[in-house]
């Protein structure tokens, strides 16, 4: 007689059955931070707790941009039409040598999965950056709004291009191997030395 269900039936039905979305692998990849992949996963999802988001649960806050001071602080705002992370996050995209204005968060995000693939250097530093980018900026906000202390934008791309760099310092021999991987040497330069593009 067939059991009622086998255990991989069982686990089949426990885990989870959530549908794979095409930008895990710019969020999770090896050699990552995992603090900033969470903080790009839960933006890329929506769950970060912005004031609009509180607002939502009833909370009873001013809801304006801590960054910006100007419009609602929606996460589609955060990332990246404000003004603050659309500077931060540009400077980024003029680095890896794309032309390019931020747009929201959604399709700043397919257009990194249709641009950024492989596994080449420059698609693993572009990569580091994007969850380096998102987490720095959230951070900023969170200091506004616990400590009233404010960074202009270029401290923050110092802070961006110091969590690369801490990577960067891990590839053994890269300096050698920079040419061989075509890696351009203003890309290279701006990650790995405390210079501003
Ligand atoms: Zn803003």
């Amino acid at each position: 007689m067939r059991p009622i269900a086998t255990l991989a039936e069982i686990w089949s039905v426990l885990r989870s059955q959530g549908v794979r979305v095409i930008w895990d692998r710019v969020v999770w990849h090896s050699g990552h931070f995992p603090k900033n992949s969470m903080i790009a996963w839960m933006a890329a999802l929506g769950r970060l707790p912005t004031r609009c988001r509180l607002i939502s649960f009833g909370w009873n806050i001013d809801g304006t941009c801590l960054l910006c001071s100007r419009e609602l602080e929606t996460r589609d705002h955060l990332f990246f039409v404000c003004p603050y992370s659309k500077c931060v996050w540009e400077w980024v995209l003029r680095a890896c040598n794309f032309s390019k204005p931020a747009m929201e968060l959604d399709r700043e995000l397919s257009w990194v999965c249709a641009n950024v693939r492989g596994k080449s250097f420059l698609s693993y530093l572009f990569r580091l950056a994007w969850n380096g980018c998102i987490a720095l900026l959230w951070k900023e906000r969170n200091r506004r709004f616990f400590t009233g202390a404010c960074r202009p934008k270029a401290e923050v791309v110092s802070c961006l291009k110091e969590v690369a760099r801490l990577k960067v310092d891990r590839f053994q021999g890269i300096r050698r191997l920079q040419p061989e991987w075509g890696l351009q040497e203003r890309i290279f330069i701006w990650f790995c030395f405390d210079y501003l593009a």
